[in-house]
């Protein structure tokens, strides 16, 4: 993994620097070091934080990565993706009168270091004779295979796309997240002897059916679907937020961005869109949401983030309809709504206001309104809640030895890299207690 400080593409560079020898030496001479500390409790994975913290004070890098992979095998990209101002940094005593701990930015010096290095802490454990099969090679799937192996187990990993990693290969944009890193990630899991099968689309080649009969168990980490259909007449000239991500990370050259950019939504993957058309050369980007401020599910720091990047916000408007002609996008037409009584997904529904419609200038229009249920939960005939798969305590589904986690089960709460991939660990540790136990 090559440092990506001075990796400057057009505007997509990773945006924070990394730390200095001596910065990352004096921010954590900083750290109190509470006993039970609070960010140890908000971190989703528990990382002993002042543990890896002392040990970057100390010189100790290596001993400072282990502490860190302990608790979370994805502290690489933890570091850069994690919503750290609601989590580690938020819990932060030093946050109420003064600045924060940089918890994430350190965490990233230690990681960084061994991977820069082609250091491995990890290593497989002992061959427990037992075969698992994990399905998706995002955040969950890497991790719960990477516990696997370190318990023993033989893990075979099996990736629908060319690549591994899932929404940190390509979903995250360069600006938090290179690909490398997420690359590197994959490499190390692999290091640990998971075999990891790529563009296997499991469900058509392999079959469940096949891997019910050659694994002990099977772990479903297969995410969220494609982006879901808005309905509205030409939607055909919408480009997928997700793809518009992907191209911008998999080869930016090769991404059209129009002068006039309307992106819908106003969730983390909006704002991610709308960063990367300002950055890639828009001269007007503006997003488009139905609901209010209030209502927005990307974190408070990101809607700040684009608003000092110049991008403009509607709010309480619905698209109605894209004008083009002869192809080419001229406008959304939009009707200004109000807000009524709290939906299915607890927020208040817009309700549209009779001619009120509005005509918004664009020639690119990108769609981020979210993702469509996993589909392999109705496929395998899996117990589901509000369309994700249902698991109990140890992750296990309606059907035994069918275990999953990630955001394919994140019914309840906000998805995220690091809440992905504390359900691999617990997933890991709970389908080796089954394996052990019972045979
Ligand atoms: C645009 C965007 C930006 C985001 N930014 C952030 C952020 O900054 N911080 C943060 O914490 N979270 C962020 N998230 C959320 C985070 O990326 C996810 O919560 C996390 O990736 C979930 O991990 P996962 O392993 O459950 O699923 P995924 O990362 O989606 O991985 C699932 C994998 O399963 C594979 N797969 C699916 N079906 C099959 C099949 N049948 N056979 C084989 N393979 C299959 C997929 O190809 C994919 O590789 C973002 C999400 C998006 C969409
Ligand atoms: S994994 Fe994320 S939440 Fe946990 S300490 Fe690291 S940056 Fe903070």
């Amino acid at each position: 993994m090559k440092d990506s400080a001075g990796d400057n593409r057009g505007g997509l560079q990773e945006l924070l620097p990394p730390l200095t020898t001596h910065e990352a030496a004096v921010e954590a001479a900083r750290c109190l070091m509470c006993f039970d500390a609070p960010c140890t409790h908000a971190c989703p994975t528990h990382i002993d934080i002042p543990r890896f913290i002392k040990k970057i004070a100390t010189g100790n890098l290596r001993g400072s990565a282990r502490a860190i992979l302990e608790s979370n095998l994805l502290g690489a990209t933890c570091a850069r993706v994690c919503p750290v101002q609601e989590l580690c940094e938020g819990a932060c005593v030093l946050g109420s009168e003064r600045k924060p701990i940089a918890i994430g930015r350190l965490q990233r010096h230690a990681m960084d270091y061994v991977y820069r290095r082609g250091i491995d802490l990890l290593q497989a454990g002992e061959a427990t004779g037992k075969k698992v099969a994990v399905i998706g090679a995002g955040p969950a799937g890497l991790t719960c295979s990477g516990e696997l192996a370190k318990l023993g187990h033989s893990v075979t990993l099996y990736e629908r796309r060319a690549l591994a990693g899932g929404l940190s290969t390509y979903g995250i944009i360069v600006l938090r997240e290179p690909m490398e890193v997420a690359l590197a990630e994959v490499a190390m899991v692999q290091r640990l002897g998971v075999r990891l099968e790529t563009g296997k689309d499991v469900g058509n080649d392999p079959s469940i059916a096949d891997l019910h009969a050659g694994f002990d168990a099977l772990f479903l980490s297969v995410g969220l679907g494609p982006t879901p259909q808005l309905g509205i007449p030409g939607e055909e000239f919408i480009v997928d937020g997700l793809d518009y991500i992907e191209c911008s990370k998999l080869d930016p050259s090769r991404l059209t961005v129009g002068k006039n950019v309307v992106v819908i939504g106003a969730g983390n993957t909006a704002i991610d869109c709308a960063t990367i058309a300002r950055r890639l050369g828009a001269e007007r980007v503006t997003m488009v949401y139905r609901r209010s401020e209030n209502e927005m599910t990307a974190y408070p720091h990101e809607y700040d983030f684009v608003k000092r990047e110049g991008v403009g916000l509607w709010f309480l408007a619905q698209p109605l309809k894209v004008h083009a002609e002869n192809g080419a996008v001229k406008a959304l037409e939009c009707v200004r709504v109000q807000l009524g009584a709290t939906d299915s997904s607890g927020r208040r529904s817009p309700q549209a206001i009779a001619g009120s419609t509005i005509m918004i200038p664009a020639d690119q229009i990108v769609k981020a309104i979210g993702q469509n249920k996993p589909s392999l939960a109705s496929q395998l005939r899996l117990a589901t809640e509000k369309g994700f798969i249902r698991v109990n305590a140890d992750f296990e589904t309606s059907v035994p030895g069918v275990f999953a986690g990630g955001d394919c089960i994140r019914a309840r709460g906000a998805a995220s890299t690091v809440m992905a991939v504390q359900d691999g660990k617990l997933a890991a540790h709970a389908i080796h207690q089954r394996l052990v136990n019972h045979g």
